[in-house]
């Protein structure tokens, strides 16, 4: 199989949708495979067991919050999509209808494997800079940027060597974003500078690109490095009706965790300078939907949410 060919098969994934959730169990499993095979494991059969520890982690957190996770799902959809087989014959796994998966405790009772099919195998083993630029791709098109680098490092694959093509955001929507909040973070207000040119200060998008987010004021706002880092990882969202900034419950820590998180919480963020500007409820809506990990952390006062 010719690279490009392939390179097109991992492009054609077909995610599960409904609406505008994200469905990040695919990607994640097929990282965790590339990568699997780029630190050259000869075994490229992976047991569902080692699939479950590996990926249950992941979902939690780089996935949108739910009562419970499921890698079984995408070891079993994966197989829909020529990428990816299994070493049972589908029909001894016992299923309650046609369209389901089989349950965890099945795939465990059958000790099932699954992996890429030989002739993808093929192609890809020992070719680091392919598996790289698949793996790339695949961080572009479902996770924003700011996860990127702990995704890799968690999976361990290691792209530092790849020389890839950074797709090039629109320009424009950053400096729009940054004027429409006067070049400062929206929650705490920094606006380091060296000469004219602002320094840690990034436009995020709410409802994230690759969730169909466009690149319009509307669903942006200025935030620090460190503010939009832990925006994209829903350590905080924001309220729909007031603006508010809430902090979730999952987020902890001690040194400047209260500097940085909980002295904002419950406390409104910077509005843009024209009300036209305000990011859009049903932006807001899918953060935190999507992307804050709840619940929400307690309100003392009793007078937000
Ligand atoms: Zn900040």
């Amino acid at each position: 199989m010719d690279n490009e060919h392939l390179k097109e098969l991992f492009r054609k994934i077909n995610v599960w949708k409904r609406g505008d959730q994200r469905a990040p169990h695919k990607p994640l499993l097929t990282l965790y495979a590339l990568s699997r095979l780029s630190t050259g494991q000869k075994n490229s059969r992976i047991p569902y067991q080692e699939v479950d520890e590996a990926l249950r982690p992941l979902l939690a957190q780089f996935g949108p919050t739910r009562k419970s996770y499921h890698p079984e799902q995408p070891f079993w959809w994966l197989q829909t999509d020529g990428i990816w087989e299994l070493d049972i014959d589908p029909a001894t796994l016992p299923r309650r209808k046609s369209g389901n998966n089989p349950t965890k405790s099945q795939l465990l009772r059958h000790n099932v494997h699954g992996g890429f099919p030989q002739n993808i195998l093929q192609t890809l083993q020992g070719n680091r800079s392919l598996i790289s630029e698949i793996a790339y791709e695949i961080l572009e098109k479902h996770f924003p940027e700011s996860m990127h680098d702990e995704i890799l490092s968690i999976i361990g694959l290691d792209l530092s060597k790849t020389i890839v093509n950074r797709t090039v955001r629109d320009p424009a929507f950053r400096e729009t974003v940054l004027r429409a909040y006067e070049y400062r973070c929206a929650v705490c207000g920094l606006d380091i500078r060296i000469g004219n040119q602002t320094l840690g200060l990034e436009a995020a998008h709410v409802k994230w690109h690759q969730a169909g987010g466009p690149s319009t004021v509307d669903n942006g706002i200025a935030l620090c490095i460190l503010h939009h880092k832990i925006f994209d990882y829903g350590a905080f969202t924001i309220s729909q009706n007031d603006r508010q900034l809430i902090v979730s419950e999952k987020a902890h820590g001690t040194n400047g965790f209260n500097e940085t998180l909980m002295q904002h919480h419950g406390k409104p963020v910077r509005t843009p300078v024209n009300p036209a500007y305000s990011i859009k409820d049903s932006y807001i809506r899918w953060h935190e939907r999507e992307v804050f990990k709840k619940p929400a952390r307690y309100f003392p006062d009793g007078d937000c949410q």
